[in-house]
């Protein structure tokens, strides 16, 4: 390498022969300073911001080899492959390997033949591995997908944890931690758990101005999911997610029977079809691909014009990262999802079954409340996505809840006939019943169970049985009534129930909207 001039020019300089970048992004050359310098970073980069540069330079920079710690097994031949194609001497270390594999790269690697070497956590933490990288120059550590050390973050790896070892064996090397989850609980946990203390904060902001959220009141999610491509994104390239293997499988074949071209991609899918479907989504134009969580990771698909959610995230992570898959190229893009009670019934049922500890329930539950509070506000969904990483905005005027505010009155009488019918069918009976009960409905269970006596009975029959069920979901929402899934979904008034049924406390809720077929919406942000 060329060790004449600046440590930015010869950067640049790198950037330019190698890579083929006439120029930096964003704060990559600040960070590629640092780190080139011999100083500790945490990088904080939405998805497609560009991290893999940050310590892919510094590695060619500085003496010896860049040792990039990864949990993405599956993403680390592309990687490698990508590198070897622009010249750069890269390898990994993986349980995918064959041990004559693996002790070819190891002799690479004490031969000083090696810029780049992606580890698993898992192998990196070996004797055998950590012996292996005393032998050798060793330029920095890149800590890839950083958030993995959180027990907050989404996918928490117990082996992230170990990672701090590096800092006690290694003090001389520097470190860079990168990842796109940014909220301040993972930031703290990171600094803390790593021990980067001392390292460099870099913030990028996590604002995609060009996608256009809209989360819509779901009745009959797949027609509407078939009004929105038809209207907004006929012909375009989308990725739609579901919940579970058999609903993605549904979902696109209901799509192709409407004349779209969409393909379906699941974890439970033979190998090869899986990648065919990844492959055509890639190369041919104007697929929607319906997926569940399993797809998107490392998938770096620039035109992506829409992400659309036929089921409510667990988290807000979840749902940035999901939806930050859309519109990579700048251009205008949507972030589209229809959400309804049972969405939420079925969420904080996963988290109530789930066999984890309490203290990762209660975790997961926080997280989902955020997921809800971003479903049901008032306001701009940018300004409260942002909030949630830390980020403060003003309304985006690119939003449904910035571009048609969504109107909010007074629905204490409402949340009371609801709360006092939950509380009069002795708080034994899912929605259906009490929904029937407050609405009067003549039903044989009513007749049978003698609840058309009851005082609350038609209370409710002003209104249909749509608005009932939205103002359900918000107050589940609220936390004000709970779903008891041991007891077959029976509604219960949690404790934050009674200051309302009092009438001590007032609650604010949407104004109902009829679910309306999606209108063409303009190009431009
Ligand atoms: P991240 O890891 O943050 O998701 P990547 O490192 O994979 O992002 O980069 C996303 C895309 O942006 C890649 O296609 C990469 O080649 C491109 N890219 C990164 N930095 C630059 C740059 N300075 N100029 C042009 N393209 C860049
Ligand atoms: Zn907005």
């Amino acid at each position: 390498m060329n060790t004449q001039g600046d440590l930015g020019a010869r950067a640049l300089h790198v950037l330019e022969t190698v890579f083929g970048y006439s120029s930096f992004r964003g704060e990559q050359a600040d960070i590629v300073d640092v780190v080139a310098r011999g100083g500790d970073a945490l990088v904080l980069m939405p998805t497609g911001g560009g991290k893999s540069l940050c310590y892919q330079i510094p590695s060619l920079l500085r003496d010896g080899v860049g040792v990039v710690v990864s949990p993405l097994i599956a993403l680390m031949q592309d990687q490698v492959d990508a590198l070897a194609e622009v010249g750069v001497r890269a390898a990994f270390l993986n349980s995918t390997q064959s041990f004559d594999e693996a002790l070819q790269i190891e002799r690479r690697l004490r031969g000083g033949d090696l810029d780049l070497l992606y580890v698993a956590p898992e192998r990196l933490m070996t004797s055998r591995c950590l012996a292996l990288l005393e032998s050798a120059k060793i330029a920095l550590f890149a800590i890839d997908e950083a958030h993995c050390v959180s027990q907050w973050g989404h996918d928490f790896r117990p082996e992230y944890i170990q990672l701090s070892v590096l800092h006690e064996r290694f003090p001389q090397v520097p470190r860079i931690a990168l990842t796109a989850t940014a909220d301040s609980q993972t930031r703290e946990e990171i600094i803390h758990r790593l021990q980067l203390e001392d390292a460099r904060m870099f913030v990028s902001s996590f604002d995609r101005p060009n996608i256009r959220y809209q989360i819509v009141e779901k009745a009959n999610g797949r027609k509407q999911l078939l009004d929105f491509i038809q209207s907004e994104h006929a012909g375009d390239a989308g990725v739609v997610y579901c919940l579970s293997r058999k609903k993605v499988e549904e979902t696109a074949e209901f799509l192709n029977e409407h004349g779209l071209n969409a393909l379906a991609y699941h974890a439970g899918m033979e190998t090869a079809v899986r990648s065919r479907n990844q492959a055509r989504f890639l190369r041919e134009e104007g697929i929607v691909m319906v997926a569940t969580i399993a797809f998107g990771m490392g998938i770096d698909k620039p035109d992506v014009r829409f992400v659309a959610h036929l089921d409510l995230p667990k988290s807000i992570e979840g749902y940035y990262q999901e939806t930050g898959r859309a519109g990579r190229d700048g251009l205008p893009a949507s972030a589209w999802m229809a959400y309804g009670l049972q969405d939420v019934v079925q969420q904080r049922r996963m988290i109530d079954e789930s066999e984890a500890g309490e203290t990762f329930k209660r975790v997961q539950s926080a997280k989902l409340d955020a997921m809800l509070g971003l479903c049901e506000t008032l306001h701009c969904r940018r300004t409260r996505l942002l909030d949630y990483f830390g980020q403060s905005s003003l309304p985006c005027g690119n939003c449904d809840t910035c571009i048609s505010p969504p109107g909010a009155y007074d629905a204490t009488v409402d949340v009371q006939k609801l709360l006092s019918t939950i509380y009069r069918v002795d708080q034994r009976f899912g929605a259906m019943h009490v929904l029937d009960v407050l609405r009067g409905v003549d039903s044989e269970k009513i007749r049978q169970r003698g609840h058309e006596q009851l005082s609350t009975f038609g209370i409710g029959s002003d209104r249909s049985e749509a608005e009932w069920r939205a103002i359900l979901r918000q107050v589940i929402a609220l936390g004000l009534v709970s779903v008891d899934h041991e007891a077959f979904g029976v509604l219960k008034l949690a404790d934050a129930a009674r200051p309302v049924l009092k009438g001590g406390e007032r609650v604010q809720l949407r104004v109902y909207q009829k679910p309306v077929k999606a209108r063409r919406t303009s190009g431009k942000p």
